[in-house]
């Protein structure tokens, strides 16, 4: 009964019937909260730990466990869905933007934002082992402070505004070839 009344819940609306599609054009059976995982993670282009998920998706309706939540959120990765982002072992986000992209990581607000692939330039790959092909070049920018709109003081919330890039306090880490500055 539980799960019949979860069913109509989550099959009822078009948005749903989209998710259910894409998870089955990447091979995945739409169960009910593959379904409700899946709308929280593919809402908007993001980044979300599992932790994030786990509590909104129970901010809804408390029928999803940790290890559902954790277990899905793998089975997308697998699937290309989304994009592992490893900030540190303890530290995963989930990117629903699989485009070729890169990221600034800030170690102050633990916010991650992304750097478009047009933005910054990975010149040559080191030799490969025998019989191998990258499959991808992450680059993660880590910087510290708050970063600032410069017209609004304001801890800002997208990447996209130069203004607010060039006000980006680096670490020391990314500060060695002397472009970087602290505002
Ligand atoms: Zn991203």
């Amino acid at each position: 009964m539980y799960n019949l009344v979860m069913d109509q819940i989550v099959k009822s609306s078009p948005e749903q019937e989209e998710i259910s599609a894409l998870l089955r054009r990447h091979g995945i059976n739409p169960t009910a909260q593959r379904l409700i995982i899946g709308r929280v993670v593919f809402s908007s282009f993001q980044h979300l730990s599992a932790d994030q998920v786990l509590k909104t998706v129970n901010e809804e309706m408390n029928c999803v466990s940790k290890a559902t939540v954790y277990n899905t959120l793998n089975l997308f990765a697998k699937h290309k869905l989304v994009h592992e982002v490893i900030v540190d072992p303890t530290k995963v986000f989930y990117d629903s933007n699989t485009s070729p992209h890169y990221h600034i990581y800030n170690e102050h607000t633990g916010e991650l934002i992304d750097v478009g692939a047009g933005e910054l330039e990975v010149i040559g790959i080191p030799n490969l082992p025998e019989n191998t092909v990258a499959a991808g070049i992450d680059v993660i920018v880590r910087v510290t402070g708050i970063i600032r709109s410069l017209t609004e003081g304001t801890i800002a919330g997208h990447p996209g505004n130069p203004a607010q890039r060039q006000s980006v306090c680096f670490s020391r880490r990314s500060s060695s070839d002397g472009r970087a500055t602290h505002s």
